[in-house]
């Protein structure tokens, strides 16, 4: 029998990709287009779904920009909730998918479909506690706690945890609309961008700014290691892209971790703790893919 074909959508703020594949080797056919309102937005993705000649789908993954509502149930289940992109405030988004393709759908947010996407495919393979962090527009954490994605009472919201912020060296007062110097608020792309006056990326590797990023980044991936003791941290988005912060952040976990957690992961081999997507810029997609397949096995 041919392997169950999936489903994926990477709803992103600013873009969606839609794709039908089984996996990294096999994704058939894919398309992208911007995020406008949701009912025509989420209209392309059906008709993409519809019109697409590779078979029938066994399951849709929708990995989605939040903050969203996962919990399959609530009454809301499938929701954007609270997002600070207006027209998609409280926009019902797995509903209409379901309900025009007929198939099993499984949603999440767009890190935890990440987190699982690497676990199944990428640089979080046969372990069991991974955590997958962007940082990019915003700064979001996904969690796999012994393989399944972690939501707890919504989900983690790992971009707003707070870190020690010198102002003397670095003034900027941070762009968090809700805690200003946050995590997110000192360390995403839009936070880098406002302090330096340009793009992140006309910002020289050597440029100093990258040693304080790092330092913020570092402090923040000490604060999740205490905490959830993960096994592997995959650090991705457009931020990431400054290959010269892995290093840099490395050699900061270790000194404010300061001998603390006797693990091999970190006294001796931080280089593969600390790492980059092993899926690259596709881990959203085949995330959005992976979220699909959980959906399939658990209707069976
Ligand atoms: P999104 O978070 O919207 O899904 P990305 O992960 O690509 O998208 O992140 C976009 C953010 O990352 C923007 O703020 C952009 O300025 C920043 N960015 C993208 N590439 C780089 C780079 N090479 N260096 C620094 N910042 C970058
Ligand atoms: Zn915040």
């Amino acid at each position: 029998m041919a392997a169950p074909l999936y489903g994926g959508i990477e709803a992103g703020g600013t873009k969606f990709v839609c794709a039908v594949g089984t996996g990294p080797d096999d994704i058939r056919e894919e398309i992208r287009f911007p995020t406008t309102e949701p009912e025509p937005t989420i209209r392309k993705a059906i008709e993409f779904f519809r019109n697409q000649e590779h078979g029938q789908l066994s399951a849709i993954g929708i990995s989605s920009f939040g903050p969203v509502d996962p919990d399959p149930g609530s009454p809301t289940f499938g929701h954007i909730t609270t997002t600070p992109k207006k027209p998609w405030l409280h926009t019902d988004f797995a509903g209409p998918i379901h309900r025009a393709l007929a198939v099993p759908v499984g949603f999440d947010t767009d890190v935890n479909g990440a987190a699982l996407g690497e676990w199944r495919w990428g640089a979080g393979r046969s372990l069991n506690t991974i955590i997958y962090l962007t940082v990019g527009t915003g700064i979001g954490g996904g969690v796999l706690i012994d393989g399944r994605p972690h939501h707890g009472m919504i989900h983690p919201e790992m971009g707003h945890v707070r870190i020690p912020h010198d102002r003397t060296r670095d003034p900027f007062e941070g762009s968090c609309p809700f805690h200003k110097d946050c995590l997110e608020g000192l360390a995403s792309g839009p936070a880098i961008e406002a302090r330096a006056g340009r793009k992140g990326d006309s910002i020289e590797p050597d440029d100093p700014l990258w040693d304080i990023i790092a330092e913020y980044l570092a402090y923040s991936l000490v604060n999740y290691i205490v905490v959830l003791s993960p096994q592997r941290i995959i650090l991705g988005g457009g931020v990431m892209d400054q290959q010269q912060l892995f290093p840099k952040i490395r050699e900061r976990v270790g000194s404010f971790l300061n001998g603390y957690i006797q693990s091999p992961a970190i006294l001796d081999r931080i280089d593969s703790f600390i790492v980059p997507p092993g899926l690259g810029n596709r881990a959203g997609v085949l995330g959005a893919i992976a979220l699909a397949e959980e959906a399939a096995h658990r209707e069976q």
